[in-house]
């Protein structure tokens, strides 16, 4: 379907605090160097929800102007392309990576374009639409054998792969990760297919406990009233985990992973904590136990890896819930409660066009 510029689509605006409205919006125009899409699948991410609660964090979830169409996490087909775009063609399957990197800053000159100091959200508007224009630049084309269902996932799946590369976890290792979320159970799929020994999950919510086992994990507990650090002692004959995950963003369970990994051994930090979250540890317990704390923020060059690694993982598991744009508050409210994990609206489906 090709359509004129003053066309009306379907899309999911916020316009403020809680008040996400599905409603008509203009098609937008792919201009040069940019492609426009029809959607296929969009992802809720956690950020959406820190969006939709009003969170500011710094360099991380900035508002945007209001209203605005919201959603990073996407699959699609090109539906046209704007002047100068020779790499893509209509029909062409793809997903996005949603940010850009200058290129020319100290952080992106080091190899860190996740870090850019001119980052910024190159898209004209979100995925929560039936189209969106993206940069050409921002494309990646999704293989035969993988559905634009699980393409959608590859986004997160590349935060999580970052992880798990910044952990260096080796086959064998003991793994802890805090969080059944998307990005949670990505990374327990991922340690699985690394050759992890043991891993470990806490998770309050029952129905992503039961999913758990799943994707790899081999012990799922509810952290609720449990001494978490006790908990992996137990697992690990006393010594701790090789490598812990924060994949929820509280300082109690940060905390946990610091405390959870053994002498020498690995924590990341991934989570996005509310804004004046703060944590309680002692520096001697890091320093007496070489405890190496890292973190990790969102993804660097591997949407083809992740792309490639898709038809050996279990994301089907983890994206439990497929709705269309118009139960988008009925998908937040479901994000929020913890009965979900990852929530895609199925805009045009795999076949769109
Ligand atoms: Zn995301
Ligand atoms: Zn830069």
């Amino acid at each position: 379907m090709h359509t004129m510029a003053n066309e009306m689509m379907q899309a999911v605006r916020l316009h403020g605090m809680e008040d996400l409205r599905v409603e008509e919006a203009a098609i937008p125009v792919a201009e040069a160097g940019e492609v426009r899409l029809r959607v296929a699948y969009a992802g809720i991410c956690g950020t959406d929800l820190h969006l939709f609660d009003g969170w500011e964090l710094e360099g991380a979830v900035t508002l945007p102007p209001m209203p605005a169409i919201i959603g990073h996490e996407l699959s699609g087909i090109v539906d046209s392309v704007g002047p100068g775009v020779e790499r893509w063609k209509v029909g062409d399957r793809v997903t996005v990576q949603p940010q850009v990197y200058c290129g020319d800053c100290t952080f992106c000159q080091r190899g860190n374009p996740n870090l850019c100091s001119n980052k910024k959200k190159i898209t004209k508007g979100g995925a929560w639409a039936e189209y969106m224009v993206v940069h050409e630049r921002t494309l990646f084309a999704v293989p035969d054998g993988v559905s634009l269902q699980i393409a959608a996932m590859t986004e997160p799946m590349g935060c999580a792969l970052r992880a798990v590369e910044m952990a260096e976890l080796q086959p064998g290792d003991n793994v802890f990760i805090a969080g059944g979320g998307t990005i949670g159970l990505l990374l327990a799929n991922l340690a699985q297919a690394r050759g992890a020994n043991k891993i470990i999950l806490s998770e309050p919510q029952p129905i992503r406990r039961a999913l758990a086992a799943e994707v790899g994990v081999t012990r799922a507990v509810d952290p609720m009233n449990k001494d978490l650090p006790a908990v992996i002692a137990d697992e690990t004959n006393g010594d701790g985990a090789d490598v812990a995950f924060e994949a929820v963003g509280l300082a109690v369970t940060s905390e946990a992973c610091i405390k959870g990994i053994r002498p020498g051994g690995t924590a990341v930090l991934m989570g996005v904590p509310k804004p004046g979250t703060t944590l309680e540890i002692s520096p001697w317990e890091i320093v007496s136990q070489e405890r190496l704390i890292k973190s990790s923020w969102l993804l660097v060059d591997n949407m083809e890896s992740c792309l490639r690694m898709m038809p050996r993982l279990d994301l089907d598991k983890i994206a439990t819930h497929t709705i269309p744009l118009a139960e988008a508050n009925e998908g937040i409210r479901m994000c929020k409660a913890g009965e979900a994990v990852k929530v895609l609206f199925e805009i045009g489906g795999e076949n769109s066009s």
